[in-house]
């Protein structure tokens, strides 16, 4: 019996572990100071309500025999994938319902779609950078080669026309820089992609925090039918991180070698994932009503609004930073030329201001640092204060 040894090609990430650490022992020795903490990636505010009712009423259903679910379908329930159909209508896309396949979440998907796709391929991965597109491309074997972001184009990696991949991971608005993608840098990456007969794997987790003229999905970009697969989630649009719901598009259209990628994710989920139960899928689909979208809006708003803090502050000090307008994060130049580990620990020892460290998400992230809107807007300023107070 052997194990996979590709597991001992992948760096060990102590990256949250440490910021606990770290935190946990300054908050000992200062139990009189309040830590603000500005590194969370994960959503602070509650469900909306109208979530809640359909998570409610979703699991009465389950009491009664004659509304009792069992297996769901592997790519979802109709109501659902059309209310996801519907929404990206809404922003002038045209998806079609049976194109779209529900999930437990976006991260599931972004590793679990190299499923599809031979171990031979050479994978193209933007750094920095969710650290799941990597560990889970080296897990399986592949080859992977980074696209460098940095101060020079916006923390926005555009496509070398010397480099050859085959698949591409975008994220846009991206973690953790909060940089997001225009329509014609977009196309330059599609161009790039059918080109080089490449797939680009796009996640769009953070496609409702777009405020400006910016794509909210891949498919509003010419060519990206034949070339994109998109990757969404719930979590950070609604607050899903812990309810867990998410989608993957495949147009039909979409094939490789003559076949079609559709069909072989349909196999794929029908072979290794039972789907997403009654009473989440009937949640997720109150998100997408009227109501739903509207109660969501306003808890994106409240991220939105904090995060506006921390970049008003940033432009006062004069500090450079990408994300904070279309995204809820924001990815800051560490000052005076310290490093990400360097300025986490000046930041929390000075400040009692919690944030992540840049170089956990790749090479390109040092001497970066990355903040969060998750949490009040009371906390936020506080911390924007303290930021002030220490960097100016
Ligand atoms: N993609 C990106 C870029 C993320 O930052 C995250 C979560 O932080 C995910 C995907 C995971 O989404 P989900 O909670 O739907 O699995």
């Amino acid at each position: 019996m052997k194990i996979n040894h590709h597991f001992d090609e992948m760096v060990p990430n102590y990256l949250f572990a440490d910021v606990a650490r770290k935190t946990n022992e300054f908050a000992a020795a200062h139990p009189d100071m309040t830590i603000i903490r500005l590194g969370i990636g994960d959503v602070t505010l509650p469900l909306a309500p109208v979530v809640v009712d359909a998570l409610k009423q979703g699991s009465e259903d389950l009491r009664h025999q004659n509304t009792f679910r069992g297996y769901p379908d592997y790519e979802g329930y109709e109501f659902l994938r059309n209310a996801i159909a519907q929404y990206y209508q809404g922003f002038g896309v045209t998806v079609h319902p049976d194109e779209v396949f529900v999930s437990d979440g976006a991260k599931s998907d972004c590793g679990n779609v190299g499923d599809i796709f031979s171990q031979d391929n050479t994978v193209l991965i933007p750094d920095p950078v969710y650290p799941v597109y990597v560990d889970a491309n080296i897990m399986a074997g592949r080859k992977i080669l980074y696209a460098a972001a940095g101060r020079d184009n916006h923390f926005l990696a555009m496509p070398d026309p010397d480099v050859r991949a085959d698949i591409i991971y975008l994220c846009s608005p991206n973690n953790p820089t909060g940089a997001a993608y225009s329509a014609e840098q977009l196309q330059e990456w599609v161009n790039y992609a059918l080109e080089n007969d490449a797939i680009i794997l796009y996640d769009a987790a953070y496609e409702a925090f777009i405020r400006d003229d910016l794509p909210r999905s891949i498919y509003s970009i010419d060519g990206a039918r034949r070339c994109a697969i998109e990757l969404c989630s719930l979590s950070k649009t609604a607050g899903f991180t812990g309810t867990r719901c998410g989608y993957t598009v495949i147009p039909r259209e979409l094939k490789r070698e003559g076949q079609s990628l559709h069909a072989l994710w349909y196999r794929r989920q029908a072979t290794k994932f039972n789907g997403v139960s009654w009473p989440v899928q009937c949640a997720a689909a109150a998100v997408f009503t009227p109501e739903g979208q509207r109660q969501c809006r306003e808890n994106l708003d409240y991220y939105h609004r904090n995060a506006e803090m921390i970049a008003s502050a940033l432009d006062e000090l004069g500090i450079y930073y990408t994300g904070g307008k279309n995204s809820p994060y924001i990815w800051m130049e560490c000052p005076d030329h310290m490093g990400s580990w360097e300025f986490f620990d000046y930041l929390l020892h000075n400040a009692a201001v919690v944030g992540t460290p840049g170089e956990g998400f790749g090479e390109q992230g040092k001497g970066y640092f990355r903040l969060t809107s998750f949490n009040s807007h009371e906390k936020t300023a506080e911390a924007v204060d303290r930021m002030k107070r220490l960097l100016s």
